[in-house]
């Protein structure tokens, strides 16, 4: 458990293959602050090669000749080797990013094989032809999905197991080949998922992985021989390659930052939407991209809600993620614990109050820990309202009257997640319908396979996951048929 993990191969073409330069990069334990493992920096001709065995899985029998149910078999295989090592991957991800064990077994280890297995299950029971009937010349047309080719993974550190599942489970589905990328921070866990796919006997290069920052992201996006990019990860370097994909005029899936509201009717009970707002805005220590993380409570009912809330936030586990009972673990890196604690300051500056929290926990001085903290009466125009902290910090901002709350909910660059909380369903449902959003909840927020899950604004361009998921990797082709 406590054992160094350094690699020194990379998985490209189905097998274990040493890098083309000595370059390793280090892991670095968040909860003690000392390096725990290294791997190596992947070269260009690396991601060359890597782009290559994809290029060369699809015109190969054994993936492309594949039916639709062929290739299922093989997704299933692969989500049962992923399963065996379902452990191992959620410890390795909990060593390398800090996120609390119980939240990594259920998603990065558990929901990972689940999400696979909805996908090998879709690409069967989706039809790759339709025949229309033609207009105005009648006559017969077949639309025909094929998939768009080598897709360009790249994903975050914060749930880097599944949200590189989101990418490659649907890319498999649709017959693509797939090069990831992980973050430099969760690169190791990536190694088992590699394990996996040589004993589940994947054909070589419809996965490889290849590893390093920013520049090899960048290598990847741009190389002639991706067809497709799925990033999930900040505005900023979404934007940036949004930009370099406009101009190749090459498709991209940008799952991007978020700054989404919660909005408390007057309707709703206080200590049921209390215990909910803990999952739904602080889960994996705020460092989940669609948490509701701007609180909005009506104004006669701010108070009972700053007491409540603070309440929560303080009541919460802090400590040592590999302890079950721990909620908020340590952030990611010094760099990330750095900036969440400047965007406190700057909230502070500003003249917000904090009612719990506001710094490093006092009995925790090794780990990045920061502590749960919460502004009160929060303007929505303030910093610490607009820009995502990606971290354990909320703002409560009052509103009066629905409109105000939706018009509040609506006024942020991004548009990403969000929930409401009432004892009336159908009023949630209206609320929802009003909210500037790509996907939102009714008293929780439960992420589903099946329905399409991205943003809107800032927070991104596409969608993952779904039917709508898969369809983003399939190209369609319309073939004429000339009237027998
Ligand atoms: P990041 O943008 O710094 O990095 C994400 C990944 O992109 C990493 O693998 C990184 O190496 C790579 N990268 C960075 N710049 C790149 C560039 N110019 N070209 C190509 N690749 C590049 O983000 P992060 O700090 O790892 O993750 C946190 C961010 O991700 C937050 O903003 C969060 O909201 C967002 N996120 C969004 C979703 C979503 O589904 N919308 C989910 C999780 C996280």
């Amino acid at each position: 458990m406590t054992a160094r993990i350094d690699r020194d191969t990379l998985f490209i073409g189905g097998q274990w293959r040493a890098p083309s330069t000595s370059d390793t990069i280090p892991v670095v334990s968040p909860l003690t602050e000392k390096e725990i493992g290294s791997f190596p920096k992947s070269a260009t001709t690396d991601i060359d090669s890597a782009v290559a065995a994809g290029r060369s899985a699809l015109r190969r029998a054994d993936w492309a000749g594949l039916s639709p149910t062929e290739r299922a078999q093989v997704m299933r295989r692969f989500a049962d080797e992923i399963e065996k090592r379902s452990e191992d991957r959620a410890v390795t991800v909990t060593r390398q990013n800090g996120m609390p064990i119980e939240l990594s077994r259920a998603v990065e280890g558990a929901a990972t094989v689940t999400l696979l297995r909805y996908y090998a299950d879709l690409t069967e029971s989706t039809p790759l032809e339709e025949v229309r009937e033609s207009q105005p010349v009648p006559g017969t047309t077949i639309v025909r999905r094929e998939p768009i080719g080598v897709v360009g993974a790249i994903a975050p550190w914060n749930f880097p197991a599944v949200l590189s599942m989101f990418k490659i489970a649907p890319a498999l589905a649709a017959g693509c080949a797939v090069v990831l990328k992980p973050s430099p921070e969760t690169t190791l866990d990536s190694y088992i998922l590699a394990e996996a796919a040589i004993a589940a006997e994947l054909p070589e290069g419809v996965l490889n992985i290849v590893t390093g920052g920013p520049d090899v992201g960048q290598y990847l996006v741009a190389h002639p021989g991706i067809d497709k990019v799925a990033f999930t990860g900040s505005t900023t370097a979404g934007r940036h390659i949004g930009r370099t994909c406009g101009e190749l005029l090459k498709p991209a899936t940008l799952e991007l930052g978020g700054k989404s509201a919660a909005l408390i009717l007057d309707d709703a009970d206080v200590e049921q939407t209390v215990t909910g707002l803990a999952t739904a805005s602080l889960l994996n220590t705020g460092q989940t991209c669609y948490m509701s993380t701007r609180i909005l409570v009506p104004r006669k009912q701010s108070q009972t809600y700053i007491d409540a809330i603070t309440a929560m936030a303080a009541s919460l586990p802090v400590g040592d993620p590999m302890d079950s009972s721990t909620y908020i673990g340590p952030v990611v890196s010094a760099q990330q614990r750095d900036r969440v604690l400047s965007l406190i300051e700057q909230g502070r500056s500003e003249g917000g109050k904090i009612t719990t929290g506001g710094g490093r926990p006092a009995d925790l001085d090794t780990g990045y820990f920061v502590e749960p903290t919460v502004f009160a009466s929060v303007e929505n125009t303030s910093s610490i309202a607009r820009q995502e902290v990606f971290g354990p910090v909320l703002s409560i901002i009052a509103y009066d009257g629905l409109d105000d709350a939706v018009a509040l909910a609506n006024d942020s660059e991004y548009g990403l997640g969000g929930t409401v909380w009432t004892t009336d369903q159908d009023r949630g449902v209206d609320v929802a319908r009003r909210v500037e959003t790509g996907s939102f909840g009714v008293n929780s927020y439960n992420l589903d396979w099946g329905s399409p899950f991205g943003g809107v604004k800032a927070s991104g361009v596409g969608r993952e996951l779904g039917p709508e998921g898969l369809a983003s990797y399939q190209q369609l082709k319309s073939i004429f048929l000339q009237p027998n």
